[in-house]
């Protein structure tokens, strides 16, 4: 068995969502740590939180995974006092590294938190455009209360509908996170309904007064179902490649309750 380093599961993950994919406002890639440091666990998380920051260090990984970056407007200063600062000199002060897989990892149809909402779904004759994935329903037509259930059991989480329990709805379009004014494209796709993270009102109004149906699935809902099938991947490429480390999905969830 070899020893891994952070700079192999960079490797690992440009290849499956490269880096200069990534949107240009994005922070991506290696945000905290070095290179060279050496890894035999790897924590998956959605976000930096000091809950996810526990887990770490209960775990003893010496490099945490992340969809969301830290440091994403330009950070000029990491002071203790701030919220981010303190995430990040908590990092630095354990010798944790930290990736961050955003907007590149956005666009994989395998392992983007649509991609896992897809699978999950069972959606046929997938299609996708960028960040937007369209696909149908395996037993379509099917009422919008329906699919809002069948969602729901899926994100184990709340999840709203707009418009009528009654619209029959045969194609979904899915975009995990903040994306509500994509909702255009995906009926242009095809679709009679949408799945984003959050909805905004005038998104809401525009998309309901023309009889189509939005879902807001939560930011962290939409997403999160990325982790576990994302940490499965990792760990399963890095066995292949006879590295010896654990890959742990976070089983954190950042509301409490
Ligand atoms: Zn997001």
């Amino acid at each position: 068995m070899k020893q891994l380093m952070v700079k192999n599961v960079l490797d690992w993950i440009n290849e499956i969502a490269p880096f200069e994919t990534a949107e240009s406002y994005d922070n991506v890639g290696l945000l905290v740590g070095s290179m060279n440091a050496e890894v035999n666990k790897i924590l998956v998380a959605l976000d930096i939180t000091p809950d996810v920051l526990n887990e770490a260090e209960e775990k003893g990984v010496q490099l945490i995974v992340t969809h969301h970056p830290l440091m994403f407007r330009g950070t000029k200063r990491i002071l203790e006092d701030d919220y981010e600062g303190a995430l990040i000199s908590r990092m630095i002060r354990g010798h944790i590294s930290m990736i961050a897989a955003h907007t590149n990892l956005d666009q994989s149809p395998e392992y983007s938190g649509s991609a896992a909402l897809v699978k999950a779904l069972n959606l046929q004759n997938v299609r996708q455009e960028g960040f937007m994935f369209v696909g149908d329903l395996p037993d379509a037509p099917i009422r919008a209360d329906q699919l809002r259930g069948r969602i729901m059991q899926i994100e184990k989480d709340a999840v709203y509908q707009f418009g009528c329990d009654d619209t029959l709805i045969s194609t979904l379009g899915i975009s995990g996170g903040a994306y509500d004014e994509g909702f255009e494209q995906a009926r242009s796709m095809g679709a009679q309904a949408y799945l984003t993270g959050e909805v905004r009102h005038h998104n809401a109004l525009a998309a309901i007064g023309t009889g189509f149906i939005l879902y807001q699935g939560g930011h962290f809902g939409t997403e999160a179902p990325l982790v576990p099938l994302f940490a499965k991947a990792l760990q399963n490429a890095l066995n292949a490649l006879k590295y010896e480390v654990v890959v742990y999905p976070s089983t954190r969830r950042p509301y409490g309750g």
